[in-house]
């Protein structure tokens, strides 16, 4: 995966996102997190606190994805506030959603696809822009533009052609279905 694609993942926007709201970005990270031997009854005052905190925080939702995706939580450790979940409420969150997960991990990976997304707007862009161009003649022959305009959406269809032939042989279906 190219650096461009990883920015475009699921992950990737919803770490962008935490990272510029998350209210406890200047907290004490140590205040999401029970401390070795912490007593019972101290960890639940600071959890509690924790997830007031996480109650009012703008990018709860992100941040909750994130801690499934990441595997955070588990069913009988409770030791952890994230999103304003514990540890086990995170861990039954994750079995019940399962398949949503799944998916959206599986997505992020499918790079080929959002490759033929991006340049099927780039192609669609071009064709677009093809009436702009053409009245670029003052300073160069209109036979000129349009014939770098045609190579270019060329180009671009041939790739996507590649990448398209390339996921249907890699599906079984063969480069002529
Ligand atoms: S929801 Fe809670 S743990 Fe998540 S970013 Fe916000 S304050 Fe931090």
């Amino acid at each position: 995966m190219t650096s461009t694609q990883a920015r475009h993942t699921r992950r990737a926007v919803l770490q962008a996102a935490v990272d510029a709201g998350a209210r406890c970005a200047n907290a004490d990270p140590d205040h999401w997190f029970r401390a070795d031997d912490e007593p019972d009854a101290d960890w639940q005052t600071r959890r509690t606190t924790a997830q007031r905190l996480c109650a009012g925080c703008p990018v709860r939702a992100a941040c909750e994805e994130l801690a499934l995706r990441n595997g955070d939580g588990e069913p009988d450790t409770d030791e952890l506030v994230r999103a304003g979940y514990t540890g086990p409420e995170l861990a039954a969150i994750r079995t019940h959603q399962e398949q949503r997960l799944a998916a959206a991990v599986a997505a992020d990976q499918d790079t080929d696809g959002r490759q033929l997304r991006d340049l099927t707007v780039l192609v669609q862009t071009e064709v677009i822009s093809s009436t702009d161009k053409r009245q670029d003649g003052s300073r160069r022959s209109l036979t000129r533009v349009q014939t770098e305009q045609n190579q270019l959406v060329q180009m671009l269809t041939a790739r996507i052609d590649e990448i398209r032939s390339a996921r249907r042989a890699r599906a079984g279906w063969g480069v002529a279905a």
